[in-house]
């Protein structure tokens, strides 16, 4: 064997540094590279990315229908234009992304197969080490780096979450999460049982039905859904008359925007007439017979968990055409043919579907470490949803849930560029946030509060989360109209702000 291309799998041969390290290159790592490469020229930096391409979640998840729940032109950057229908398929995001890419010449950024494993602070070099493994060798690698921007997102990639029901394994036939979909699963005139009703099996519904014999969707409780037409008016107006894309993707944001804002103050100020609202659309696809109080009324107020946006009413043709059906009623247990419900129903099927969602994931599964000592961002107060006390030099990207997750990579890239430009001229190394005089009798709270937004994975991970104070500076306020006003505002000399 030819000894010199042999690989050192054990430990790292050389040490890499970039002033900049990106975890992730979904479309918030590419944001962030974007705004990088246009707000801070010069910046050396390198974006990892664990999966064989970009994308992020629009390249992991493969299900049929697979789409947005939110429109492109707020999706979408704020410095691309998007120029069709406001709903879109994974494929139409990924040829968007690959775009932006392109025209940027951000590939040479990203390395692709990258896994970074962990990442140990050092206040004597104010570097991070990060240590990364190549997935297709095998090969440790090394980086170092001034300021990491984490956009590794805020679930785990490699497998969803799936409760454990009883006697699942006596089940004869396939059981799939939506989050691994197999590319032979077969299910032309196949019986199927999707389980959830959020945004993915209000996808995926539909577009199963088309080639099912029957598919059911099975939900413990009902979930909102917001319906219409995909298109936007006001951007086919303006294309009409020629206007410019970039006006158009300008103008059409502040109107969704606008619009947006107002449902989402009626949702507070007048939840039953929101609630109202959302039902009615509702019934204008399933007519006043269908049973829409045991099926699409949820308990709580509108906008406590997303809303996804069911372009052309389509899971509600499904329905009404009978190729689909809901079913609402709680899991007993499965059977060789399909399950069994509380109610002493059994559905049968040749595919059950778990559309149950996700395994929230704080940090990517990173190992973390300031200075020697493990980090628990549990243990940490956030400053704006985006950094953590006593974590020098990082910024992580979580977005809007009631506006489109974009948005904020937008806003977010703006502070992260304006600080790194204030530290440059300052000639400060280290940045780290601290909770000042004022903040210490803060009562510290769960990350977010469940009145306010409660879906299940985030419930389930909240004590794996960073707290949350009561003043906007140390909590993510989910607030997209606040803080795009608050942001550019954000005064760097602020004591919450320790430089080094
Ligand atoms: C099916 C689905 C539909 C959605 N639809 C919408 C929508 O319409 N509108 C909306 O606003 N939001 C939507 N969301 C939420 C959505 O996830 C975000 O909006 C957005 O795509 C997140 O982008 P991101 O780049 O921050 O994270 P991700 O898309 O999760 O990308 C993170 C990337 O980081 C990589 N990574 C993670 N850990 C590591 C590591 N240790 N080393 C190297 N790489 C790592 C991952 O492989 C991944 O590629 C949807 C989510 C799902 C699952």
């Amino acid at each position: 064997m030819n000894v010199q291309t042999q690989i050192d799998t054990t430990s790292p041969r050389t040490t890499e540094h970039f002033d900049v390290l990106i975890a992730g290159a979904g479309i918030s790592g590419v944001g962030a590279a974007y705004h990088l490469t246009t707000q801070c020229p010069g910046t050396t930096f390198v974006a990892l990315e664990t999966q064989k391409t970009f994308g992020g979640t629009w390249s992991t998840h493969r299900y049929p229908g697979i789409r947005s729940d939110s429109d492109l032109h707020t999706f979408g950057y704020r410095f691309k234009p998007w120029t069709s229908a406001p709903i879109a398929s994974a494929k139409e995001i990924l040829k968007y992304m690959g775009e932006v890419i392109e025209e940027n010449d951000l590939a040479r950024h990203i390395r692709y197969q990258h896994t970074i494993n962990s990442a140990s602070w050092s206040s004597e070099e104010n570097l991070w080490t990060i240590e990364a493994t190549r997935n297709d060798t095998g090969e440790k690698l090394r980086f170092t780096t001034n300021f990491f921007w984490m956009c590794q997102g805020y679930y785990r990639h490699t497998e969803g979450y799936t409760p454990e029901w009883q006697d699942m394994a006596r089940f004869k036939g396939r059981i799939v999460h939506p989050q691994k979909w197999p590319d032979d699963l077969d299910y032309k005139n196949k019986r199927v049982v999707v389980i959830g009703s959020g945004a993915t099996a209000a996808t995926l519904i539909p577009a199963m039905a088309q080639d099912a014999a029957h598919v059911t969707m099975l939900q413990r409780s009902p979930t909102y859904f917001r319906t219409g037409r995909n298109a936007i008016e006001i951007a086919e107006e303006l294309r009409k008359l020629q206007v410019d894309e970039k006006w158009i993707h300008e103008i059409t944001r502040r109107k969704i925007l606008f619009e947006q804002d107002a449902f989402t103050r009626k949702t507070f100020a007048e939840p039953e007439a929101a609630k109202k609202d959302l039902l009615s659309a509702v019934e204008a696809y399933l007519g006043k017979d269908y049973d829409i109080a045991t099926h699409f009324t949820p308990k709580y107020r509108p906008w406590r968990q997303r809303i996804a946006f069911i372009p052309d009413g389509d899971l509600f043709q499904g329905i009404k055409s009978g190729k689909a059906s809901v079913v609402t009623d709680e899991i007993d247990r499965f059977t060789e043919k399909g399950i069994l419900l509380k109610s002493g129903k059994e559905l049968e099927a040749d595919i059950i579907v778990t559309a149950t969602g996700f395994h929230l994931s704080a940090n990517g599964d990173i190992d973390f470490a300031v200075d020697g000592k493990k980090l628990d961002f549990a243990d940490t107060v956030t400053y704006r949803g985006m950094m953590f006390t006593g974590v020098p030099n990082l910024v992580w990207v979580f977005g809007y849930f009631r506006a489109s997750w974009t948005l904020r990579v937008d806003l977010v890239a703006d502070f992260v560029c304006r600080l790194l430009t204030h530290m440059k001229a300052t000639g400060t190394k280290k940045v780290t946030p601290q909770l000042r005089p004022e903040d210490h009798n803060m009562p510290l709270l769960p990350w977010i509060d469940p009145e306010n937004f409660n879906p299940g994975y985030m419930m389930r991970g909240m004590h794996l989360l960073p707290k949350r104070g009561d003043k906007p500076e140390w909590q993510h306020n989910q607030d997209y109209w606040a803080e795009k006003d608050e942001f550019p505002n954000i005064d760097l000399k602020d004591k919450a702000f320790v430089y080094g």
